[in-house]
């Protein structure tokens, strides 16, 4: 725990942590401690972790990395947060990302990007670490903890991954409470862990899930041993490719990712097939009419009223200028534009243009994977992103080109399943890329296995 205190110190450069705890750490690893020589040390007794901001975290600043939430000190702790604790767990601080984790390049932050460790061989421009786990990610790859919580709305916890050359699982919807978790989009959002391999990421996503309830979508289905599945047996396990995630003007880099992916599970033992998944086009436009349909109403309990950040008013003014002015001085732009979106497309005359038609498009992407499923594929191999991380300042210049680079990652929100991205290489800037498997639902275990075999 003393490392990691001094290792985030002297990285500030990265702004990975946004609210350090280092007295709370150092009280948990003494705790952490005591239970060790007394025997009692439950899998992530002693081990150092970021939090991500996104959490709930008792008497600590948990801001969502939003101006709205300023010197919010929630009362309750998240019960991701609660469960690792519990199981011995040191808290170093909080980590950085977008803003309501609506973004891909941690650009959103009231407290400026988070940075990738990372450098490309033939420029120092500094990279975006990804998002909107960006902080988590950072933190991880910059060994400023062991691991680190994060969320996936829409692949936030695996494109951050992917950018990092570190690991991530976006487990089943329903596997983790999202209790305590500031919400985005809460028929998408799912916690996961981000670590260093695979190994890591099934020690903490089992500490992580379970049935909670104060969380009704949580489901209470028997949390296995993940890491008792790491056998790196995939001998006669199916896996499918899915054609239509061949995207045009895919780069020969990523498309090289891939087939090598293939080839390290065909010599494995693994039967690989091609499979189709003939909605997937529609996914990107759904996902963005129903994530800011959510987030608008999530969002509208920021009102001067109850948490955070209350405008300064003049003589005269009621509560519509008291909501008005504390929305526009607390939110920032990407948020502000989501919560148009999100209100927009629910408005009377366009929900069934655009919600419904999103909503059904949803049910046919989730049929798609079912199919596949139904077929007898195991588990899908497509990249984790399009590219490689690319140059901070991109995503604030071009926020629907920041979009498109969800692509391979929103089906698997949209239709509830597990994902995970893991390191796979480098391209030729020497910087990581990252492949994505993509499982049955509850099947965690056996995905992190077909995974581990890859490592
Ligand atoms: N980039 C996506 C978005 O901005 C995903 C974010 C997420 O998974 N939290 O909505």
């Amino acid at each position: 725990t003393e490392t990691y205190i001094k290792a985030i110190d002297a990285a500030g450069a990265l702004n990975a942590f946004v609210h350090k705890t280092p007295e709370i750490a150092r009280a948990q690893a003494a705790a952490a401690d005591a239970r060790l020589k007394a025997g009692d040390a439950p899998d992530m007794c002693g081990i150092p972790l970021g939090i991500k901001d996104l959490f709930a975290t008792k008497g600590v600043p948990s801001q969502a990395a939003s101006g709205i939430l300023a010197g919010f000190k929630p009362e309750y702790e998240s019960t991701v947060t609660s469960q690792l604790f519990a199981d011995g767990a040191v808290m170093l601080g909080k980590l950085n990302m977008d803003e309501f984790a609506m973004g891909s390049a941690n650009e959103s932050s009231v407290y400026g990007p988070a940075v990738n460790p990372w450098r490309a061989n033939d420029s120092d421009a500094a990279l975006t670490p990804g998002g909107s786990s960006g902080g988590s990610a950072a933190a991880v790859a910059a060994d400023l903890c062991l691991a680190a919580t994060g969320t996936d709305t829409g692949g936030s916890i695996r494109q951050p991954a992917a950018f990092t050359g570190t690991t991530g699982i976006k487990p089943t919807y329903g596997r983790v409470s999202r209790w305590g978790i500031i919400a985005y989009a809460s028929s998408l959002d799912q916690a996961g862990p981000m670590t260093k391999d695979v190994r890591d990421a099934a020690i903490m996503l089992k500490a992580m899930s379970g049935v909670d309830a104060k969380d009704s979508t949580s489901a209470d289905i028997a949390v296995p041993d993940f890491e008792a599945a790491l056998t790196g047996d995939i001998r006669g396990k199916t896996i499918g490719i899915p054609r239509e995630y061949r995207i045009e003007g895919l780069s020969p880099e990523i498309q090289k990712l891939w087939d090598d992916g293939i080839a390290m599970l065909k010599d494995a033992g693994a039967k690989v097939v091609d499979i189709s998944l003939p909605h997937t086009k529609y996914a990107l436009p759904a996902y963005y009419v129903i994530a800011p349909a959510e987030a608008s109403s999530n969002l509208a309990r920021y009102d001067g009223v109850r948490f955070g950040h209350r405008a300064q008013l003049s003589a005269g003014d009621g509560i519509n200028e008291m909501y008005e002015k504390t929305r526009a001085e607390g939110f920032g732009p990407e948020v502000q534009r989501r919560i148009m979106v999100g209100t927009y497309v629910l408005s009377a005359g366009f929900y069934d243009a655009y919600y419904n038609r999103a909503r059904r498009v949803r049910t046919l992407v989730k049929r798609d994977f079912e199919m596949a499923f139904a077929d007898g594929v195991d588990a899908i191999l497509t990249p984790a992103t399009p590219s490689s991380a690319f140059a901070l300042g991109k995503e604030s210049a071009d926020p629907v080109e920041a979009y498109l680079n969800d692509v391979f990652t929103i089906t698997v929100n949209l239709a509830g399943l597990p994902g995970v991205s893991l390191p796979a290489g480098q391209d030729s800037k020497g910087l990581p890329l990252g492949l994505q498997l993509i499982g049955k639902p509850w099947e965690e275990g056996e995905l992190l296995n077909i995974a581990y075999s890859l490592e």
